[in-house]
């Protein structure tokens, strides 16, 4: 008795209702239609490689090629379409993890070390680019060594990458307000404004033969993107198409401790 609820608040409950339902149904929609579609581009992309080895070994076994020299490139194409893919299957097993809320490591990491580590491990890459260090402070973050690192050399690897012979490529380290920035900038190919937002997706290439012909798996960026925000930062692109792009990897410093009580 007295008990009933007024009828409008009770359709204005079930209507309430009817509307979260709605959209916890196209979230889902949505979600599972990305789903989809990164199966569908993950099976692209290995097949690519495993038709390139698949024709090869065709060709092979048919005995129809004896030309030493055309056998010794055949091969070759296949060794770099495996190792190829091996990089794919790995980058492909790191972004799984960012799927799972892994929870990173977080040791004390020296980043001016790092970096002195990317450069000397991407000298041997660097061949008619000049590499130097820029700018480098003495800075400490508490993050996954690994995964930073993984992050700098992605980048690394890339303006190497898209940058034309004679090009620079420079590492640097800076205190940033709150932030560590650990930055690439080159003087290669640069991207063009709509482009720029697009190249951090799965897969994304700007020009998918370059990517490919050159062992891109077009992960790299995906996994840089997912690291510095994995560790509450971010990902920056500054770019001119034809004079080169910087790339930045901003991770939080430790919180100071009172420097007053140093007295
Ligand atoms: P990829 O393996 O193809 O390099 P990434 O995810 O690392 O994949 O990069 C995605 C795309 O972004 C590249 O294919 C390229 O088109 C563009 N890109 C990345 N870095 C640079 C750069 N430094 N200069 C110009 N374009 C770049």
């Amino acid at each position: 008795l007295g008990r009933r609820i007024p009828e409008p608040v009770q359709r204005d409950e079930i209507h309430q209702l009817t509307v979260t339902i709605n959209e916890l149904l196209s979230r889902l929609e949505r979600l599972f239609s990305t789903q989809q579609r990164f199966v569908a581009d993950v099976s692209h992309e290995l097949r690519t490689p495993l038709t390139v080895m698949q024709g090869n070994l065709e060709v092979l076994e048919r005995g129809a090629s004896t030309d030493p020299a055309l056998v010794k490139e055949m091969v070759g194409d296949m060794r770099r379409e495996t190792a190829r893919l091996i990089r794919m299957v790995n980058d492909l097993l790191l972004l799984a993890q960012s799927e799972t809320n892994v929870v990173l490591r977080s040791e004390p990491v020296e980043l001016d070390t790092l970096l002195l580590e990317v450069f000397r491990e991407l000298r041997p890459l660097a061949n008619q680019v000049r590499l130097r260090i820029g700018a480098e402070d003495q800075i400490l973050v508490y993050g996954d060594r690994d995964r930073i690192k993984q992050a700098l050399l992605n980048l690394g690897v890339n303006a190497l990458q898209y940058t034309p012979p004679g090009g620079l490529v420079i590492l640097s380290l800076e205190r940033y307000e709150q932030f560590a920035c650990l930055s690439v900038a080159d003087t290669g190919i640069g991207i063009s404004e709509a482009e720029r937002d697009l190249i951090f997706e799965r897969f994304y290439r700007v020009d998918r033969s370059r990517s490919r012909h050159s062992g891109g798996t077009g992960l790299g960026l995906s996994i840089v993107k997912w690291v510095a925000e994995a560790h509450g930062g971010y990902v920056t692109v500054a770019s001119e198409v034809g004079r080169g792009s910087t790339f930045a990897i901003y991770l939080p410093l430790p919180e100071s401790p009172a420097t007053s009580s140093t007295g």
